[in-house]
Protein backbone atom coordinates (compact mmCIF):
# COMPACT_ATOMS: atom_id res chain seq x y z
CA UNK A 1 0.00 0.00 0.00
CA UNK A 2 1.67 2.96 -1.49
CA UNK A 3 0.81 6.72 -1.27
CA UNK A 4 2.49 8.94 -3.46
CA UNK A 5 2.22 12.51 -1.92
CA UNK A 6 2.74 15.45 -4.42
CA UNK A 7 3.56 18.98 -3.89
CA UNK A 8 3.91 20.91 -7.00
CA UNK A 9 5.63 24.67 -6.51
CA UNK A 10 5.68 27.38 -8.79
CA UNK A 11 8.58 25.89 -11.11
CA UNK A 12 9.28 22.52 -8.56
CA UNK A 13 7.70 19.31 -8.05
CA UNK A 14 9.01 17.42 -4.82
CA UNK A 15 7.90 14.04 -4.02
CA UNK A 16 7.68 10.93 -1.54
CA UNK A 17 6.27 7.31 -1.98
CA UNK A 18 5.38 6.61 1.72
CA UNK A 19 4.69 2.83 2.50
CA UNK A 20 1.50 3.49 4.95
CA UNK A 21 1.94 0.08 6.53
CA UNK A 22 5.72 0.25 7.21
CA UNK A 23 5.30 4.33 7.44
CA UNK A 24 8.42 4.82 5.57
CA UNK A 25 9.94 6.79 2.66
CA UNK A 26 10.78 4.33 -0.21
CA UNK A 27 11.23 6.92 -2.56
CA UNK A 28 11.72 10.81 -2.65
CA UNK A 29 12.59 13.63 -4.62
CA UNK A 30 12.60 16.95 -6.25
CA UNK A 31 12.14 18.73 -9.55
CA UNK A 32 13.61 22.23 -9.71
CA UNK A 33 13.31 25.19 -12.71
CA UNK A 34 10.71 23.17 -14.46
CA UNK A 35 10.17 24.27 -18.09
CA UNK A 36 13.61 26.22 -17.88
CA UNK A 37 17.26 24.88 -19.18
CA UNK A 38 18.84 24.44 -15.98
CA UNK A 39 15.87 21.90 -15.27
CA UNK A 40 16.74 19.15 -12.77
CA UNK A 41 15.56 16.10 -10.86
CA UNK A 42 17.18 14.51 -7.89
CA UNK A 43 15.70 11.42 -7.44
CA UNK A 44 16.82 9.26 -4.12
CA UNK A 45 15.73 5.47 -3.03
CA UNK A 46 15.81 4.34 0.47
CA UNK A 47 17.96 7.44 1.17
CA UNK A 48 20.59 7.21 -1.69
CA UNK A 49 20.61 9.40 -4.77
CA UNK A 50 20.02 7.23 -7.55
CA UNK A 51 18.85 9.83 -10.90
CA UNK A 52 19.96 13.14 -11.64
CA UNK A 53 18.45 14.58 -14.68
CA UNK A 54 17.64 17.43 -16.96
CA UNK A 55 15.29 19.44 -18.86
CA UNK A 56 11.98 18.70 -17.70
CA UNK A 57 9.16 21.20 -20.01
CA UNK A 58 6.16 20.59 -17.96
CA UNK A 59 4.63 19.31 -14.98
CA UNK A 60 3.28 15.92 -17.10
CA UNK A 61 7.01 15.79 -18.16
CA UNK A 62 7.99 15.74 -14.32
CA UNK A 63 5.23 13.47 -13.36
CA UNK A 64 6.11 11.26 -16.24
CA UNK A 65 10.15 11.41 -15.06
CA UNK A 66 9.40 10.61 -11.67
CA UNK A 67 7.18 7.56 -12.54
CA UNK A 68 9.60 6.13 -14.81
CA UNK A 69 12.09 6.38 -12.06
CA UNK A 70 9.60 4.34 -9.87
CA UNK A 71 9.27 1.85 -11.82
CA UNK A 72 12.15 1.73 -12.95
CA UNK A 73 13.23 -2.39 -13.55
CA UNK A 74 16.43 -2.18 -11.66
CA UNK A 75 16.40 0.56 -9.16
CA UNK A 76 12.40 1.14 -9.04
CA UNK A 77 11.12 1.37 -5.56
CA UNK A 78 7.77 -0.33 -7.07
CA UNK A 79 7.37 -3.23 -9.89
CA UNK A 80 4.59 -1.72 -11.73
CA UNK A 81 2.27 1.29 -11.11
CA UNK A 82 -0.42 -0.88 -9.27
CA UNK A 83 1.74 -0.23 -6.52
CA UNK A 84 0.65 3.43 -6.30
CA UNK A 85 -2.38 3.07 -4.65
CA UNK A 86 -3.59 6.81 -4.22
CA UNK A 87 -1.64 10.15 -4.61
CA UNK A 88 -2.68 12.63 -2.23
CA UNK A 89 -1.80 16.36 -3.81
CA UNK A 90 -0.98 19.38 -1.82
CA UNK A 91 -3.40 22.23 -1.88
CA UNK A 92 -2.33 25.81 -1.23
CA UNK A 93 -5.78 27.63 -1.44
CA UNK A 94 -9.54 25.63 -0.73
CA UNK A 95 -11.18 29.10 -0.13
CA UNK A 96 -14.25 28.51 1.86
CA UNK A 97 -15.27 25.55 0.16
CA UNK A 98 -12.45 23.42 1.92
CA UNK A 99 -13.21 22.26 5.42
CA UNK A 100 -10.92 18.71 4.96
CA UNK A 101 -9.45 16.62 2.56
CA UNK A 102 -10.96 15.86 -0.37
CA UNK A 103 -11.20 13.15 -3.38
CA UNK A 104 -10.21 14.47 -6.29
CA UNK A 105 -13.16 14.80 -9.41
CA UNK A 106 -14.06 17.53 -12.23
CA UNK A 107 -16.13 19.82 -9.75
CA UNK A 108 -13.29 19.72 -7.04
CA UNK A 109 -10.98 20.64 -10.17
CA UNK A 110 -13.30 23.60 -11.14
CA UNK A 111 -13.50 25.08 -7.28
CA UNK A 112 -9.75 25.22 -6.89
CA UNK A 113 -9.40 26.63 -10.53
CA UNK A 114 -12.26 29.61 -8.99
CA UNK A 115 -10.04 29.97 -5.80
CA UNK A 116 -7.13 30.86 -8.71
CA UNK A 117 -7.65 35.04 -7.57
CA UNK A 118 -6.99 34.16 -4.23
CA UNK A 119 -3.61 32.19 -4.91
CA UNK A 120 -1.91 33.12 -7.98
CA UNK A 121 1.05 31.90 -7.98
CA UNK A 122 0.08 28.30 -5.98
CA UNK A 123 -3.27 27.01 -7.28
CA UNK A 124 -1.98 26.78 -10.95
CA UNK A 125 0.81 24.50 -10.11
CA UNK A 126 -1.22 22.69 -8.27
CA UNK A 127 -3.98 22.24 -10.90
CA UNK A 128 -0.85 21.76 -13.40
CA UNK A 129 0.01 18.67 -10.98
CA UNK A 130 -3.01 16.89 -9.98
CA UNK A 131 -4.08 17.31 -14.57
CA UNK A 132 -0.54 15.26 -14.73
CA UNK A 133 -1.50 12.68 -12.56
CA UNK A 134 -4.91 12.09 -13.42
CA UNK A 135 -4.01 11.71 -17.27
CA UNK A 136 -0.82 8.97 -16.51
CA UNK A 137 -2.65 7.42 -13.49
CA UNK A 138 -6.53 7.50 -14.55
CA UNK A 139 -7.11 4.50 -11.96
CA UNK A 140 -5.47 5.45 -9.12
CA UNK A 141 -7.68 8.04 -6.73
CA UNK A 142 -6.20 11.24 -6.31
CA UNK A 143 -6.78 13.68 -2.98
CA UNK A 144 -6.68 17.05 -2.44
CA UNK A 145 -5.16 18.15 1.29
CA UNK A 146 -5.43 21.76 1.59
CA UNK A 147 -3.15 24.30 3.45
CA UNK A 148 -6.16 26.25 4.44
CA UNK A 149 -8.33 23.79 5.50
CA UNK A 150 -7.22 23.31 9.24
CA UNK A 151 -8.30 26.86 9.71
CA UNK A 152 -11.40 26.86 8.67
CA UNK A 153 -12.68 26.67 11.85
CA UNK A 154 -11.30 30.11 13.00
CA UNK A 155 -14.53 31.75 14.24
CA UNK A 156 -15.73 35.15 12.33
CA UNK A 157 -14.08 37.42 14.79
CA UNK A 158 -10.91 35.62 14.21
CA UNK A 159 -11.13 35.98 10.81
CA UNK A 160 -12.89 38.88 9.52
CA UNK A 161 -10.80 41.94 9.02
CA UNK A 162 -12.73 45.31 9.78
CA UNK A 163 -12.71 46.50 6.40
CA UNK A 164 -16.31 47.12 4.84
CA UNK A 165 -18.51 44.27 5.07
CA UNK A 166 -19.50 44.51 1.35
CA UNK A 167 -15.66 43.44 0.46
CA UNK A 168 -15.99 40.58 2.01
CA UNK A 169 -19.21 39.41 0.53
CA UNK A 170 -17.94 40.46 -3.14
CA UNK A 171 -14.21 39.27 -3.18
CA UNK A 172 -14.33 36.82 0.04
CA UNK A 173 -11.24 39.05 1.69
CA UNK A 174 -10.58 37.22 5.17
CA UNK A 175 -8.01 35.61 7.18
CA UNK A 176 -7.44 32.12 5.70
CA UNK A 177 -4.72 31.35 7.40
CA UNK A 178 -1.53 28.96 5.55
CA UNK A 179 0.82 26.16 6.74
CA UNK A 180 -2.35 23.84 7.96
CA UNK A 181 -1.06 20.63 7.32
CA UNK A 182 1.78 21.60 9.33
CA UNK A 183 -0.19 23.13 12.50
CA UNK A 184 -2.28 20.51 12.27
CA UNK A 185 0.51 17.74 11.64
CA UNK A 186 2.27 19.07 14.77
CA UNK A 187 -0.70 19.32 17.13
CA UNK A 188 -1.57 15.72 16.34
CA UNK A 189 2.42 15.08 17.50
CA UNK A 190 2.12 17.39 20.72
CA UNK A 191 -1.07 14.95 21.76
CA UNK A 192 0.63 11.57 21.48
CA UNK A 193 4.28 13.19 22.74
CA UNK A 194 1.72 14.43 26.16
CA UNK A 195 0.07 11.19 26.00
CA UNK A 196 -3.36 13.51 26.69
CA UNK A 197 -6.17 13.55 24.14
CA UNK A 198 -6.04 16.52 21.53
CA UNK A 199 -9.35 17.59 22.93
CA UNK A 200 -8.28 18.66 25.88
CA UNK A 201 -5.50 20.82 25.22
CA UNK A 202 -4.72 24.36 24.54
CA UNK A 203 -1.75 24.72 22.18
CA UNK A 204 0.44 27.54 20.24
CA UNK A 205 2.27 26.31 17.59
CA UNK A 206 5.23 28.18 16.07
CA UNK A 207 6.04 27.45 12.37
CA UNK A 208 9.59 29.02 11.99
CA UNK A 209 10.63 28.34 8.42
CA UNK A 210 11.41 30.54 5.23
CA UNK A 211 7.64 31.71 5.87
CA UNK A 212 6.77 31.74 9.34
CA UNK A 213 3.27 31.40 11.46
CA UNK A 214 1.80 30.25 14.64
CA UNK A 215 -1.56 29.19 15.60
CA UNK A 216 -3.82 29.01 18.67
CA UNK A 217 -5.26 25.65 18.49
CA UNK A 218 -8.10 24.91 21.08
CA UNK A 219 -9.15 21.50 21.41
CA UNK A 220 -7.59 20.49 18.56
CA UNK A 221 -9.34 23.11 16.66
CA UNK A 222 -7.66 26.10 14.60
CA UNK A 223 -8.84 29.07 16.32
CA UNK A 224 -6.88 31.68 15.54
CA UNK A 225 -3.92 32.13 13.29
CA UNK A 226 -0.80 34.97 12.13
CA UNK A 227 -1.21 34.57 8.16
CA UNK A 228 -4.19 35.91 6.80
CA UNK A 229 -5.37 36.48 3.24
CA UNK A 230 -2.12 35.99 1.91
CA UNK A 231 1.15 34.26 3.90
CA UNK A 232 2.47 38.17 4.15
CA UNK A 233 0.40 38.73 7.33
CA UNK A 234 1.82 38.33 10.92
CA UNK A 235 5.18 37.18 11.68
CA UNK A 236 8.58 38.34 9.93
CA UNK A 237 9.62 35.98 7.80
CA UNK A 238 13.10 35.52 5.68
CA UNK A 239 11.83 37.99 3.11
CA UNK A 240 8.18 39.23 4.27
CA UNK A 241 7.32 41.53 6.47
CA UNK A 242 4.53 40.51 7.98
CA UNK A 243 2.44 42.92 10.15
CA UNK A 244 2.23 46.44 8.65
CA UNK A 245 0.27 49.38 8.75
CA UNK A 246 -1.47 49.27 5.55
CA UNK A 247 -1.08 53.02 5.26
CA UNK A 248 2.65 52.92 5.06
CA UNK A 249 2.23 50.57 2.22
CA UNK A 250 0.12 53.56 0.47
CA UNK A 251 2.85 55.82 1.85
CA UNK A 252 5.91 54.37 0.00
CA UNK A 253 3.88 53.69 -3.45
CA UNK A 254 2.85 57.48 -3.45
CA UNK A 255 6.46 58.57 -2.48
CA UNK A 256 8.41 56.05 -4.34
CA UNK A 257 6.26 55.70 -7.11
CA UNK A 258 5.53 52.09 -7.00
CA UNK A 259 3.49 50.01 -9.20
CA UNK A 260 1.46 47.46 -7.32
CA UNK A 261 3.92 44.69 -8.73
CA UNK A 262 6.84 46.58 -7.28
CA UNK A 263 5.18 47.10 -4.11
CA UNK A 264 4.38 43.27 -4.12
CA UNK A 265 7.84 42.29 -4.67
CA UNK A 266 9.10 44.65 -1.71
CA UNK A 267 7.01 43.39 0.53
CA UNK A 268 7.40 39.33 -0.12
CA UNK A 269 10.83 39.45 -1.71
CA UNK A 270 12.99 42.56 0.28
CA UNK A 271 11.47 42.53 3.67
CA UNK A 272 11.72 40.46 6.60
CA UNK A 273 14.74 39.37 8.22
CA UNK A 274 16.83 40.24 4.22
CA UNK A 275 15.54 43.63 4.33
CA UNK A 276 15.80 44.77 7.86
CA UNK A 277 19.66 43.04 8.46
CA UNK A 278 20.61 43.74 4.48
CA UNK A 279 22.87 40.68 5.10
CA UNK A 280 20.36 37.61 4.12
CA UNK A 281 16.83 35.87 4.67
CA UNK A 282 18.82 32.94 6.05
CA UNK A 283 18.11 33.04 9.49
CA UNK A 284 21.83 31.04 10.40
CA UNK A 285 23.66 34.14 8.79
CA UNK A 286 21.46 36.78 10.33
CA UNK A 287 22.38 35.35 13.55
CA UNK A 288 26.22 34.44 13.02
CA UNK A 289 26.27 38.13 12.10
CA UNK A 290 24.29 39.37 15.20
CA UNK A 291 26.76 37.33 16.88
CA UNK A 292 29.99 39.50 15.46
CA UNK A 293 28.06 42.56 16.77
CA UNK A 294 26.51 43.97 13.36
CA UNK A 295 23.73 46.21 14.77
CA UNK A 296 21.14 45.21 11.42
CA UNK A 297 21.60 42.15 12.02
CA UNK A 298 20.76 42.21 16.01
CA UNK A 299 17.76 44.21 14.97
CA UNK A 300 16.52 41.87 12.38
CA UNK A 301 16.81 39.41 14.79
CA UNK A 302 15.29 41.20 17.30
CA UNK A 303 12.33 42.17 15.55
CA UNK A 304 11.92 38.41 14.64
CA UNK A 305 11.60 37.45 18.24
CA UNK A 306 9.79 40.23 19.35
CA UNK A 307 6.92 39.53 17.24
CA UNK A 308 6.50 35.75 18.10
CA UNK A 309 6.52 36.83 21.32
CA UNK A 310 3.75 38.97 21.56
CA UNK A 311 1.85 36.74 19.70
CA UNK A 312 2.29 33.92 21.76
CA UNK A 313 1.07 36.52 24.27
CA UNK A 314 -2.19 37.14 22.26
CA UNK A 315 -2.69 33.91 21.33
CA UNK A 316 -2.57 32.82 25.10
CA UNK A 317 -5.12 35.19 26.31
CA UNK A 318 -7.57 34.12 23.32
CA UNK A 319 -6.84 30.45 24.51
CA UNK A 320 -7.50 31.11 28.04
CA UNK A 321 -4.64 29.16 29.16
CA UNK A 322 -1.83 27.21 27.71
CA UNK A 323 -0.79 23.76 27.95
CA UNK A 324 2.19 23.50 25.38
CA UNK A 325 4.05 25.88 23.72
CA UNK A 326 5.48 24.07 20.58
CA UNK A 327 9.04 25.22 17.52
CA UNK A 328 9.13 23.63 14.28
CA UNK A 329 10.60 23.90 11.03
CA UNK A 330 13.63 25.04 10.23
CA UNK A 331 14.62 27.28 12.25
CA UNK A 332 12.05 26.52 15.28
CA UNK A 333 13.40 22.57 15.13
CA UNK A 334 17.30 23.63 15.17
CA UNK A 335 17.88 27.54 16.34
CA UNK A 336 18.02 27.30 20.15
CA UNK A 337 19.25 30.45 20.61
CA UNK A 338 15.58 31.97 18.74
CA UNK A 339 14.13 29.21 21.34
CA UNK A 340 15.89 30.79 24.25
CA UNK A 341 14.86 34.70 22.96
CA UNK A 342 11.20 34.05 22.39
CA UNK A 343 10.87 32.09 26.07
CA UNK A 344 12.43 34.56 28.33
CA UNK A 345 10.79 36.96 29.80
CA UNK A 346 7.27 34.75 29.70
CA UNK A 347 8.07 33.02 33.20
CA UNK A 348 5.12 35.34 34.44
CA UNK A 349 2.79 32.87 32.81
CA UNK A 350 4.31 29.55 32.78
CA UNK A 351 7.06 28.92 30.28
CA UNK A 352 10.24 27.95 31.91
CA UNK A 353 12.31 26.96 29.71
CA UNK A 354 15.48 24.20 30.43
CA UNK A 355 18.33 25.29 29.08
CA UNK A 356 20.15 22.50 28.89
CA UNK A 357 17.45 20.39 26.80
CA UNK A 358 16.80 23.25 25.09
CA UNK A 359 20.69 23.02 23.90
CA UNK A 360 20.48 19.48 23.04
CA UNK A 361 20.75 18.85 19.70
CA UNK A 362 18.48 15.92 18.37
CA UNK A 363 16.15 15.18 15.09
CA UNK A 364 13.71 13.96 17.49
CA UNK A 365 10.21 14.89 19.13
CA UNK A 366 11.52 16.31 22.85
CA UNK A 367 10.86 18.54 25.32
CA UNK A 368 12.78 21.38 26.48
CA UNK A 369 11.07 22.76 29.16
CA UNK A 370 11.66 22.41 32.69
CA UNK A 371 10.21 19.38 35.11
CA UNK A 372 7.67 21.64 36.54
CA UNK A 373 7.27 24.32 34.05
CA UNK A 374 3.08 24.56 33.95
CA UNK A 375 3.23 25.12 29.71
CA UNK A 376 5.28 22.17 28.42
CA UNK A 377 7.61 23.53 25.75
CA UNK A 378 8.12 21.20 23.05
CA UNK A 379 10.34 21.09 19.71
CA UNK A 380 8.24 18.81 16.97
CA UNK A 381 9.74 18.56 13.60
CA UNK A 382 7.10 19.11 11.70
CA UNK A 383 6.41 16.48 8.47
CA UNK A 384 3.92 17.78 5.97
CA UNK A 385 4.21 15.14 3.67
CA UNK A 386 3.87 12.56 6.21
CA UNK A 387 0.11 14.81 7.11
CA UNK A 388 -0.88 14.72 3.70
CA UNK A 389 -0.08 10.98 3.58
CA UNK A 390 -2.37 10.18 6.28
CA UNK A 391 -4.99 12.52 5.12
CA UNK A 392 -4.76 10.98 1.90
CA UNK A 393 -5.24 7.34 3.19
CA UNK A 394 -8.00 8.21 5.91
CA UNK A 395 -10.61 9.76 2.87
CA UNK A 396 -9.26 6.90 0.64
CA UNK A 397 -10.47 4.66 3.40
CA UNK A 398 -13.86 6.45 4.00
CA UNK A 399 -14.92 6.45 0.10
CA UNK A 400 -13.14 4.56 -2.57
CA UNK A 401 -12.47 1.64 -0.23
CA UNK A 402 -15.53 1.51 1.69
CA UNK A 403 -17.54 1.32 -1.67
CA UNK A 404 -15.67 -1.06 -3.44
P1 LIG B 1 10.79 26.17 4.28
O1 LIG B 1 9.82 27.11 4.90
O2 LIG B 1 11.30 26.62 2.95
O3 LIG B 1 10.40 24.71 4.34
P2 LIG B 1 12.69 25.48 6.37
O4 LIG B 1 11.67 24.91 7.28
O5 LIG B 1 13.72 24.57 5.81
O6 LIG B 1 12.08 26.33 5.20
O7 LIG B 1 13.45 26.65 7.19
C1 LIG B 1 14.43 27.46 6.63
C2 LIG B 1 15.01 28.31 7.73
O8 LIG B 1 15.51 27.44 8.77
C3 LIG B 1 16.20 29.19 7.32
O9 LIG B 1 16.06 30.47 7.89
C4 LIG B 1 17.39 28.47 7.94
O10 LIG B 1 18.39 29.37 8.33
C5 LIG B 1 16.79 27.82 9.15
N1 LIG B 1 17.58 26.62 9.50
C6 LIG B 1 17.66 25.47 8.83
N2 LIG B 1 18.53 24.61 9.45
C7 LIG B 1 19.00 25.25 10.52
C8 LIG B 1 19.94 24.92 11.56
N3 LIG B 1 20.55 23.75 11.59
N4 LIG B 1 20.17 25.85 12.52
C9 LIG B 1 19.57 27.03 12.51
N5 LIG B 1 18.67 27.40 11.54
C10 LIG B 1 18.40 26.55 10.57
Amino acid sequence: MNILVINCGSSSIKYQLINRKKRNVSAKGLLEKIGKANSSQIHYVKGKVVKKQDKLANYEEGLRSILALLLDGKKGAIKDASGISVVGHRVVHGGEDFFHSVLIDDEVIKTIKSHISLAPLHNPPNLAGIKAARSLLPDVPQVAVFDTAFHQTLPEKAFLYALPYEYYEKYRIRRYGFHGTSHRYIAKRVAKFLKKPLKELKIITCHLGNGCSITAINEGRSIDTSMGFTPLEGLVMGTRCGDIDAAAVLFLMEKENFTTAQMDNLLNKQSGLLGISGISNDSREVEKWAGKGNQRAKLASEVFTYRIKKYIGAYSAVLGGLDALVFSAGIGENDADIRNKICQGLEFFGVYLDRKKNRARSKASRSISTEKSPVKVLVIPTNEEEMIAEETWRVVDKTVNRES
